[in-house]
């Protein structure tokens, strides 16, 4: 397993703050730069080994193109909503029509 990319901790340490990798367990967005993120938040994730969101596409099966070494975040993005209580992406099929409708 490798170190995160940005703040360069080894997996299963918290991120240091200012990562850019760290996910913001207030919105599910990026950590850096969200206004509703804390930094004394006791629910700051540590580093996994993966990019936030690609365990979220494994579980509900999101690839790009049925690849499954392509996680398909921008779908994870548009189909679900993130539950800050479970601290994951959950999926939100909106009505029949409502995206494309109108
Ligand atoms: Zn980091
Ligand atoms: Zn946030």
């Amino acid at each position: 397993m490798k170190n995160c990319p940005d703040c360069g901790v080894p997996v299963g340490e918290k991120h240091k703050d200012g990562c850019d990798v760290e996910r913001c367990p207030h919105c599910g967005g990026q950590a850096l730069g969200c206004v509703g993120f804390d930094p004394n938040d006791p629910r700051r994730e540590p580093w996994t080994g993966k990019w936030p969101g690609e365990a979220d596409c494994e579980r509900l099966g999101f690839f790009i193109n049925g690849d499954r070494s392509l996680p398909d975040l921008n779908r994870l993005f548009a189909e679900c909503r993130w539950n800050p209580e479970q601290q994951r992406w959950e999926h939100d099929p909106a009505p029949a029509g409502w995206r494309r409708g109108h």
